[in-house]
């Protein structure tokens, strides 16, 4: 059958936009393929749509693609028509099984921020987050830059809505769908974090052993959400979770990077809850001149008290920082843990701070 025929019947019965466009062409995924060109884009209307216009184009042989963001697509795989996923748009929060439900259309970033407006955080962060879509991070086996506590997409989620060659649809397991990769999904589940009280995100330049700084991080066993070193040597460090720690956690990895010789670039995204807590509690109260110091307080249980007072003064050390500590406020439960931290030859704070 004649596809410019097929393609005016969508028009015809209404559920579909068809139009051609020029693919894009930033992809790096394009460099394998065709870097430019027209390709002709049928929108559907909606969900049922999609299913009529997927199920039109399987029962007449038409060689079609689904394009989510296309930020992977490269002239999406020699494809005459491209079906636009953009119409898979359900956001829905499962609360007692705290789970997102959302349709397979919809961008990362869209996602990540309906849930951020619950308090909640779906943890999968890609450099094309604003554009890629769910169903193209599922397909491409996608993987944000905190997989490694969050786990990738097809890791993470739960489960996948997909429609099948009958046109039937059924929500299936992500082992079953492994078995199944050319499934066109429509939808999945996926837990929900709850949001960290913070998260910043910092980049150090200009290490003079880059290695041997992340060795030493790691020495102290400060463990950030996560810490990497690109080919340039700059290090990246995000932290994340429960801010009076979290930022003393930062500011340790951040001191024992300095010793090494980095520059903190100010590329720093603090979660919501730091700004507060940062502008009511200053960086480092008690630095001074080339000292760095901070104080952290922190409220632990009696079960834990020795345990946490050896995992920090370990990281004092690893780091080369002086540790000075005193308990207070004791109750039956636990006790206040108050340390004092200096270390000397490092900036006292970030620039961002004085700035
Ligand atoms: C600037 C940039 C940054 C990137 N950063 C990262 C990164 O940090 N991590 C990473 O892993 N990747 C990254 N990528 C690669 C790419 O963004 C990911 O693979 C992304 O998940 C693709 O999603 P998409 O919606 O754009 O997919 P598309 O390009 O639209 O589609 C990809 C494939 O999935 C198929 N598909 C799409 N939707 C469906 C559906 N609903 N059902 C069935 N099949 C479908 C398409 O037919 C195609 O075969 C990046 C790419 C760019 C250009």
């Amino acid at each position: 059958m004649n596809t410019d025929y097929i393609l005016q019947n969508f028009v015809d019965m209404g559920i579909a936009v068809v139009d051609v466009r020029d693919v894009r062409g930033w992809s790096p995924w394009h460099q394998h393929g065709i870097s430019s060109g027209k390709a002709t884009y049928v929108t559907p209307q909606d969900r049922d749509a999609f299913v009529v216009t997927v199920r039109h184009c399987q029962d007449n042989n038409l060689n079609y693609a689904l394009i989510g963001g296309g930020t992977a697509t490269c002239k999406p795989c020699g494809a005459d028509v491209l079906i636009v996923t953009e119409c898979l748009k359900a956001l829905s929060i499962d609360t007692s099984a705290e789970e997102l439900i959302v349709g397979a259309g919809v961008a990362i970033e869209t996602a990540e921020s309906f849930v951020a407006e619950h308090g909640w955080t779906l943890g999968q962060w890609l450099g094309s987050g604003a554009t890629a879509t769910i169903g193209g991070a599922i397909v491409t086996n996608a993987n944000g830059i905190l997989a490694g506590r969050y786990g990738n997409f097809r890791d993470a989620v739960t489960l996948i809505e997909i429609l099948d060659q009958s046109g039937n649809t059924s929500w299936i397991s992500p082992a079953t769908y492994r078995s199944l990769p050319s499934a066109v999904i429509l939808g999945v589940r996926i837990p929900l974090w709850l949001s960290p009280d913070g998260r910043a995100v910092a980049r150090f330049v200009g290490a003079g052993d880059p290695l041997a700084a992340l060795r030493q991080v790691a020495t102290a066993r400060l463990m950030p959400a996560l810490i990497s070193v690109d080919q340039s040597g700059t290090i990246t460090v995000i932290v994340e979770g429960e801010p009076h720690l979290e930022t003393a956690r930062y500011q340790l990895i951040a001191a024992i990077l300095q010793k090494q010789g980095a520059v903190q670039d100010l590329t720093l995204d603090q979660g919501k809850h730091w700004d507060t807590l940062l502008s009511s509690n200053p960086w480092s109260a008690n630095a001074a001149g080339d000292v760095w110091a901070d104080r952290i307080v922190l409220t632990v249980l009696w079960s834990d008290y020795s345990q946490v007072l050896n995992t920090w003064m370990q990281r004092a050390q690893s780091a080369g920082a002086e540790l000075t500590w005193r308990a207070i406020n004791p109750t039956q439960n636990g006790v206040q843990l108050i340390l004092d931290f200096q270390l000397e030859g490092v900036k006292t704070g970030p620039d961002w701070l004085y700035s």
